[in-house]
């Protein structure tokens, strides 16, 4: 019987387990986790994607509430600076471009109107790229999917991580605070047993997940997982951080600029804005990066910048024996399309549907694997998708993104969507056609062909029909705010 869960480590994904665990299973289990102050956190990642609301909705978080705790703004998409060539930019929105028409998705109507002479780009039929555009936001309520907004959050993960503990001791998790210095494993199953402390302390439990971070304490130095890594495809391996003071006007979006060798991301929190540089040391050295960062703030810094290393990659199995890893320890995908914080949301959803309460069968086991395996490669493949399909000729890397070997599926997928505009979607991915669209197209790839069905309408009635699109997703800005003033009324600060 599976009674007592133990979580090791108390970062995003340490508190996020102990939240839902705790809120879905109740008194069917004890639930304690252990952290270390000394060790501490992380201390990055603030940018999310749509689906952490329902996270939040489950455990039954006030929206404003959450948004006060964690200094938390909106985000409707991504604006991509310089990635397809300098100068030029594009955004991934969590939005739909356009509407359903016909037989086949938006982007035939829309090329084939463009044969007819339309002007509009794709994303002015996107309603959050034109509340991005113009810094506004407002929660729309509606079932005409013409005006629906997907959002996300930025927030600071610190924060978060604080104020799900609240909620999470509230529910009856137990909070140990102490270094575990080794690990005691079963002598015949291997299976882990108890966390021995420092202070000597042994805290036993029937189910372990591990959520100490980049040490994978658990899952790779106690059990000896592989780590499959993925640099080949994705060689970054350095971030460097900082964060600044916050703009007189916040954008409800968040910004990745490429630079010459790695990209920066701006994030903008209600009290500061998140700063920091992604590079690959092959490349660029901690200095030049340092210099590119800091040449790059639009506004005083407010700490030393501070330099994080890690190699792109998962854990083979996810889950070993009676050890789950969850957050940064099941591997690490570079923070491009703020996908880490979802994959915890994800890992932990994935086991509670399969919550072993009798016995931890390996059938179990093989099914949570694959399926994650299989969400893991698809974000992987979105992420190298920006990096391969690039223009950039003034730098090595830039070049060597675009000439280098990329995942199979990737390349049949960019193939399909280059010889019809069509795009097929996985199963487990987390990007939907929507996404893959924009960045395909922002990232410069221009479909030969269109679908057919799409030029059977008359071009007169087709550019018409696109108009009156167009026009509603004007609509709704009137009734838009700015976002701060949204920011202010909603959550009453
Ligand atoms: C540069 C960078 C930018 C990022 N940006 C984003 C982003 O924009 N969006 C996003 O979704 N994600 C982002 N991420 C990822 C995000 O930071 C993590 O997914 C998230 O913070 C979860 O981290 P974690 O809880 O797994 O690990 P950590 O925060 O490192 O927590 C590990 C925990 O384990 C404990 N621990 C470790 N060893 C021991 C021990 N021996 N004894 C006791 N306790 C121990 C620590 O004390 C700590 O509590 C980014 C990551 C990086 C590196």
């Amino acid at each position: 019987m599976i009674k007592k869960v133990v979580i090791a480590g108390g970062g995003t994904a340490g508190w996020m387990a102990a939240a839902l665990l705790k809120k879905v299973l109740q008194q069917q289990i004890d639930v304690e986790l252990v952290e270390s102050d000394d060790i501490g956190i992380i201390g990055v990642g603030e940018a999310t994607i749509p689906p952490i609301q329902v996270f939040n909705q489950y455990l039954g978080l006030d929206e404003a509430e959450f948004l006060r705790e964690t200094k938390a703004t909106i985000k409707l998409a991504i604006k991509f600076e310089n990635w397809r060539t300098q100068g030029e930019s594009y955004y991934h929105t969590f939005g739909a471009p356009g509407a359903q028409l016909g037989f086949c998705p938006f982007q035939h109507y829309w090329l084939q109107a463009k044969k007819a002479g339309l002007t509009q780009s794709l994303w002015d039929f996107d309603l959050n790229f034109l509340c991005a555009e113009q810094g506004k936001f407002n929660i729309i309520k509606t079932p005409n999917p013409l005006y629906e907004m997907p959002y996300a959050y930025h927030f600071d993960s610190g924060l978060y991580g604080r104020y799900l503990r609240k909620i999470a001791e509230k529910s009856g998790v137990v909070r140990t605070e102490g270094l575990i210095e080794l690990v005691q494993q079963d002598a015949i199953s291997g299976h882990i047993r108890s966390l021995h402390l420092k202070d000597g302390r042994q805290i036993h439990g029937d189910l372990f997940i591990d959520c100490t971070g980049l040490r994978a304490l658990l899952v790779r130095k106690t059990l000896g997982v592989a780590f499959e890594d993925w640099s080949h495809y994705l060689p970054a391996n350095s971030a460097i951080a900082v964060p600044s003071e916050r703009f007189a006007q916040t954008l409800p979006y968040t910004r990745s600029i490429a630079h010459k060798a790695g990209w920066q991301w701006r994030i903008p929190l209600t009290h500061r804005n998140g700063n920091g540089l992604v590079y690959c040391s092959d490349y660029l050295s901690d200095d030049e990066a340092h210099h590119t960062l800091m040449g790059n703030l639009d506004a005083n810094a407010l700490a030393e910048p501070r330099k994080i290393s890690f190699q792109t990659g998962r854990t083979t199995e996810q889950w070993c024996k009676n050890v789950v890893s969850i957050g940064l320890s099941s591997g690490f995908l570079e923070p491009l399309e703020s996908t880490s914080i979802h994959l915890i949301q994800s890992g932990i959803v994935r086991l509670l549907k399969m919550f072993p309460h009798q016995q931890i069968s390996q059938t179990v086991i093989d099914y949570y694997n694959a399926d994650s395996k299989q969400e893991f490669e698809t974000i992987r493949d979105f992420i190298v998708l920006h990096y391969h399909v690039n223009q950039r000729d003034d730098s090595k890397f830039w070049r060597d993104m675009r000439h280098m070997a990329i995942p199979p599926r990737l390349a049949e997928k960019i193939a399909l969507f280059q010889q019809t505009a069509a795009i097929f979607n996985d199963q487990n991915d987390i990007f939907r056609d929507a996404s893959w669209l924009q960045v395909m197209l922002g990232q410069g790839i221009q479909p030969l062909e269109h679908h057919p069905a799409a030029k059977a309408v008359p071009d007169a009635q087709l550019l018409q029909t696109l108009q009156k699109i167009r026009d509603a997703k004007q609509q709704p800005l009137a009734q838009m705010l700015s976002h701060d003033e949204f920011l202010l009324r909603y959550t009453k600060q």
